[in-house]
């Protein structure tokens, strides 16, 4: 996202309009009821503080986020101001190329950001990120041959799109093998740069992060 000063006056100025407008009682009760799982994933009342803020049209969308947006992209996570915007239920299928079912498991994909974020300080790597969303928010994704999956660890501090089930699938290999308790640590544990991630990891899963070892140890 990148803003200037116009741009960022505009983006705060809706979302003051937007988060005015009231929220069906469906959706936060699932916000609830989403809080609480993800509380007992983590084991810890991490309880995020944010809002929801519901729109309509894809320009809504734009100028919050400071840029034209892909028609895929649903909702967003906007840590700075603890808020998640996407589009209303009955906005989905009109403004964007999902399907209405899509609406609650993104929802809970971006609510998984918050925790990540909250937990770790931090959004990256950004493959572990999304694809801790995938995981918590059970969504579908392409399925993958590993040694195409583990392409997904080269996006750290950014990410493209095209690597959505790549990281879907690494994530839910390291929980499946080697328990939620080890992911946990590795999103908790402080680094900045890379090279301090790798050797946290190595430390905690024992074996090296490379492309290589992860396809002989997942
Ligand atoms: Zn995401």
């Amino acid at each position: 996202m990148e803003y200037d000063k116009e741009k960022m006056e505009k983006a705060n100025n809706l979302v003051k309009i937007l988060e005015k407008k009231e929220i069906p009682i469906e959706i936060t009760n699932f916000k609830e009821e989403t809080i609480k799982e993800l509380n007992n994933f983590y084991n810890y009342n991490i309880n995020p503080d944010f809002k929801i803020i519901l729109l309509d049209k894809r320009e809504e969308f734009d100028i919050i986020s400071g840029e034209k947006t892909k028609d895929w992209m649903i909702g967003r996570t906007i840590y700075v101001i603890g808020k998640i915007i996407i589009f209303n239920i009955d906005a989905v299928e009109r403004e964007t190329n999902h399907k209405k079912e899509d609406f609650y498991k993104t929802l809970k994909h971006e609510i998984a950001h918050l925790y990540f974020f909250k937990i770790s300080s931090k959004g990256h790597p950004k493959w572990l990120n999304e694809g801790m969303g995938y995981f918590l928010a059970k969504q579908d994704y392409k399925d993958l041959p590993l040694e195409q999956a583990v392409e997904a660890i080269d996006q750290f501090n950014s990410f493209d799109g095209k690597h959505y089930p790549h990281s879907a699938k690494l994530v839910r290999l390291l929980i499946e093998k080697y328990g939620k308790e080890k992911i946990i640590e590795l999103i908790n544990s402080w680094y900045y740069k890379r090279d301090e991630f790798e050797n946290n990891f190595k430390e905690i899963y024992g074996f090296k992060f490379t492309k290589e070892e992860l396809i002989k140890n997942l």
